[in-house]
């Protein structure tokens, strides 16, 4: 069974536009309960999904502005769930780990979850991550989910590679290939500053949000699965260099 909760008033930070739309993918009756009526009472929009299969099914036909996924589910696992997503989508989607769980956080982050609370967790706490998740997707698509403006079109190309900030879509030698948002914004980072090393504290602050607390093993994670889409060898990368003790650059082979 599905749940529909619409808010009469949506207080949503984007003023004007339309209520933002989240996917609750979780099995537990007491967290969908509360947060039908929790995130309701923010003026979201809250479609629930029950396990992995119902998730997918609801994904595709409801296309949510953000999904937020419980790692434990019923059948198919929330990481498995996540993975099948990003083959076909950058929507924002937040991990919802049990605290204590085995499974790393990084594990979450690297098959492309753009974020991961921990349960318990407080509404405050998470309403404040899927408006900031909301808004730096809204940054770089420049889509106004979340009332940013985004007019700036820019195609970035570097020895092979294009990128364009407008449409979101990255181009290897022509061919699309497919960047969830925070390996968007990792890329368009590196090329817009091509030449120039950027350290590994500003890549984190610039993509992740200065009050990142998670691992520091994520930007590194990151820049494999960038490198593994954008390098012609990733094992001997020759556009996205590391700078050993330092970060990472962009080289401007031309
Ligand atoms: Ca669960």
């Amino acid at each position: 069974m599905n749940t529909t909760t619409r808010a009469n008033n949506p207080t949503s930070s984007a003023a004007g536009s339309a209520p933002i739309t989240v996917l609750l993918v979780e099995d537990e009756e007491a967290f969908v309960d509360a947060l039908t009526v929790g995130l309701g009472r923010e003026g979201f929009i809250v479609e629930v999904a029950r396990d992995g299969a119902e998730a997918l099914e609801r994904f595709a036909l409801v296309k949510p502005d953000l999904v937020l996924l419980d790692v434990m589910l019923p059948n198919i696992s929330g990481l498995d769930v996540c993975r099948e997503i990003r083959r076909s989508s950058d929507t924002p989607i937040i991990m919802v780990t049990a605290k204590g769980a085995e499974i790393d956080t990084v594990v979450g982050l690297e098959v492309g979850a753009d974020d991961y609370v921990t349960k318990p967790y407080r509404l405050r706490e998470l309403v404040a991550r899927m408006r900031a998740v909301l808004r730096r997707h809204g940054a770089a698509t420049g889509s106004d989910a979340a009332g940013v403006e985004g007019d700036s079109r820019e195609v970035l190309a570097l020895d092979g590679v294009e990128l364009d900030t407008d449409s979101h879509e990255v181009r290897v030698r022509g061919e699309v290939v497919n960047l969830p948002l925070k390996e968007f914004e990792l890329l368009s980072l590196l090329m817009e500053n091509a030449g120039r090393v950027l350290p590994r504290s500003t890549l984190i602050d610039r993509v992740w949000g200065s009050d990142y607390v998670g691992d520091t093993k994520t930007l590194d994670v990151h820049v494999k699965r960038v490198r593994s889409k954008i390098e012609d060898d990733p094992a001997r990368p020759t556009r996205i260099v590391t700078i050993r003790g330092l970060g990472y650059k962009y080289a401007n082979n031309r």
